[in-house]
């Protein structure tokens, strides 16, 4: 194959240009769970400052304390809730098998 095209300078990004990134999928939010009232608590990819609650707007903790991998649980007025509503198991008892 010739090289008959020049060569063409590899492109840097420069701090600050504006450039046209394909719109990447944005993270989903990470769910927490509000220890004093429960409320599912959405925490953004890229929350700053004081996560607050929604319901009852007690002060869980420090973004980056929620966004740090892994995070900061012990800073935060909050637990991590899962993802999916938990489906309730199928009861299934067993004989003989009591708690
Ligand atoms: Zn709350």
């Amino acid at each position: 194959m010739p090289e008959d095209r020049p060569k063409r300078p590899i492109l840097s990004l420069k701090p600050g240009a504006r450039t046209s990134l394909p719109d990447f999928p944005t993270p989903p939010p990470a769910l927490w769970k509000c220890k004093p009232c429960g409320t599912t608590v959405e925490v953004v990819y890229n929350a700053i400052g004081d996560v607050r609650c929604t319901a009852c707007n007690a002060r869980l903790g420090k973004a980056e304390d929620f966004l740090a991998k892994p995070p900061n649980v012990d800073k935060l007025r909050a637990r991590p809730a899962p993802k999916k509503p938990p489906a309730a198991p199928p009861p299934r008892p067993r004989r003989g098998d009591r708690l």
